[in-house]
């Protein structure tokens, strides 16, 4: 049965990071989104982390050869059907309270079961990580019979998400033709509460739901790797993080199939807590996102006024 670390929350939380320090552990295959790997590779060829098109990229072409006997034998179109039909997030509360999975939702979430097993096949690894982070689809995953899914649920100050949603970046894939999507500070704190609710719903269904904050993680990635690995029940040597040095990382390149630039990262990777919206996010931007998502940002722990953090 393949053992899936999923990494979930609302985009810009940090999951990718997290991801990328998870994937420098012994006995760790991680996969990047793979939410996006239909699409973005397999229909739009675009590059996986170890800088190779996905179609020339021998990890992955391998994964395709053991899941499906070669990925042109999936179809597409069908992947992309069943998605809209059951990976939405307004469908979350039906996904929840099913005591039997529909049939449309057990297919969806076993073209991700055969991807994570055979992952975890070609790699060797213990562990598959998906950093999909939507959490329609860590509800869907719940429908794979086969699969031992643990869910790493990333919760960042929704101020400091709301402000990167507003900034530019380039998607690399594209050569910087395209850039990532953008948000209004407004429709991200709706976001922020809608997503986070939902990994706490997925926690009342059983799954085993492990909550980090991003910020405490980033303050001591050390400790916060030995405790992750420790939920995905994933032995560690002290050697093994190694890697990781006073505010910064040395990373490997990896196969992660989709997802935010940083998993081109290769060498070294500072580890700094970014907290630039405390001083750029406009103060009435961040009352409105303060005001949206007060309650839980209270109860995760987060001080509404920034300043007592200081
Ligand atoms: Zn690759």
């Amino acid at each position: 049965m393949a053992q899936v670390l999923f990494l979930g929350g609302l985009g810009r939380s940090g999951t990718t990071l997290v991801e990328r320090l998870l994937g420098e552990l012994p006995g760790v295959c991680a996969l990047g989104e793979v939410v996006h790997l239909w699409q973005r590779d397999l229909r739009d060829d675009e590059r996986c982390g170890c800088g190779e098109r996905f179609s020339a990229c021998e990890f992955w072409q391998r994964v395709g050869k053991s899941a499906f006997d070669g990925w042109e034998n999936v179809d597409v179109d069908r992947v992309h059907a069943l998605r809209d039909a059951v990976e939405r997030t307004r469908h979350i509360p039906r996904l929840a309270s099913a005591v039997k999975p529909a049939a449309d939702v057990r297919e969806y979430a076993s073209f991700y079961a055969r991807v994570y097993a055979a992952a975890a096949e070609v790699s060797g690894a213990k562990l598959v990580v998906d950093s999909s982070k939507h959490s329609a689809l860590a509800h869907v995953l719940r429908a794979a019979g086969d699969l031992d899914l643990r869910v790493v649920h990333v919760v960042r100050d929704a101020r400091g998400v709301a402000y990167s949603w507003t900034k530019r970046v380039a998607r690399p894939e594209t050569d910087g033709a395209d850039e990532m999507t953008r948000y209004s500070p407004g429709r991200s704190a709706l976001l922020w509460n809608a997503h986070n609710a939902a990994f706490g719903l997925l926690a009342r269904r059983g799954v085993p739901v492990r909550r980090i904050r991003y910020e405490e993680f980033l303050a001591d990635p050390r400790a916060g790797l030995r405790r992750l690995a420790d939920f995905a029940g994933l032995p560690l040597q002290p050697a093994d993080l190694d890697f990781l040095q006073p505010g910064s990382a040395e990373l490997r390149a990896g196969h992660s199939a989709a997802g935010n630039p940083m998993r081109f990262t290769v060498g070294r990777l500072p580890l700094r807590h970014d907290d630039d919206w405390t001083r750029a996010l406009p103060a009435a931007q961040r009352r409105l996102v303060g005001a949206v998502c007060g309650p839980m940002l209270r109860a995760y722990g987060y001080p509404l006024n920034p300043e007592e953090t200081r």
